[in-house]
């Protein structure tokens, strides 16, 4: 269902009025994990004015180690929909548990499958069900096949609006957190029809590769880019070397916007 030779058209998939697929470049914005309603909502002013729509953060955190912040689960995604209806945002937010998904889709406009769980074929199954538009993240050690598959899973209950997102790969590289693999970029809009996003903080996990990355990431056709922003990274509960603060943000979006205008025309 979601090959290319099934559906000649891009999927579209409507965020708010956002047509995420559509031929622009969606943003996609947010802490790492939702810490309290000043900390989403400094993130959401700045994502706002430079008038973008989506905004992520996380609740439920699947951390390396059960002894980091797993995150503010359902209280979390409270903060989020109070400030998307501030700031009238779409939201993306991981779920890891089908249990949480009945409850959860009141809360958030995505719901976010992450790596860890691109194999969790019940959370596909259950975010099938949903009905919610999904972004679906590419597995640690995911093939490109495996992470259609993956795909496969949730269109084969009836939700074709899925976003696929590339975030690196596990490699022997150590010089970033994950490889990014740009080529599964244009390989995975030709073999589908879903928009391809690409995470540039989770595939390199430095802050100094993500403008050149989201540049490489617009030049060989991705549909969107993900980049975590946080007003105090040092003090930020996880993901902390790879946040943006909001001046280095502002900045970001200003050159990536610029690359933007230049290869379009
Ligand atoms: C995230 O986007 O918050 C995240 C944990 O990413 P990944 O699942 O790609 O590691
Ligand atoms: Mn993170």
């Amino acid at each position: 269902l979601v090959s290319r030779k099934k559906q000649a058209e891009n999927t579209v998939v409507d965020l708010k009025g956002e047509q995420v697929g559509a031929g622009g470049i969606s943003y996609v914005f947010g802490p790492c994990a939702v810490e309290g309603y000043e900390q989403v909502a400094a993130v959401a002013a700045s994502v706002k004015e430079k008038g973008l729509k989506l905004l992520r953060g996380g609740a439920f955190k699947p951390r390396t180690s059960p002894y980091d912040f797993q995150g503010l689960g359902i209280e979390g995604l409270e903060i989020l929909k109070k400030v998307a209806d501030e700031y009238d945002l779409a939201v993306i937010s991981e779920i890891v548990n089908p249990a949480d998904l009945e409850q959860a889709v009141d809360y958030i406009d995505v719901v976010q499958i992450g790596a860890r769980n691109m194999q969790n074929f019940e959370l596909l199954k259950a975010a099938g069900d949903a009905g919610k538009p999904v972004l679906l993240k590419r597995g640690l050690s995911a093939t490109i096949q495996e992470f259609i598959n993956a795909a496969e899973y949730i269109m084969s209950r009836g939700n074709g609006n899925i976003m696929l997102c590339e975030r690196g790969i596990r490699t022997y590289e150590k010089a970033t957190r994950n490889t990014l693999d740009i080529s599964a970029v244009p390989i995975l809009k030709q073999e589908t029809h879903l928009p391809v996003f690409v995470d540039v903080t989770h595939s390199t996990g430095r802050r100094d590769l993500l403008l050149p990355t989201a540049k490489a990431a617009i030049a060989v056709g991705a549909d969107g880019v993900m980049a975590e922003v946080h007003p105090d990274p040092a003090v930020a509960l996880s993901d902390s070397a790879q946040q943006m603060d909001i001046p280095t943000f502002d900045q970001f979006f200003k050159e990536i916007k610029d690359v933007e205008n230049r290869l379009k025309k």
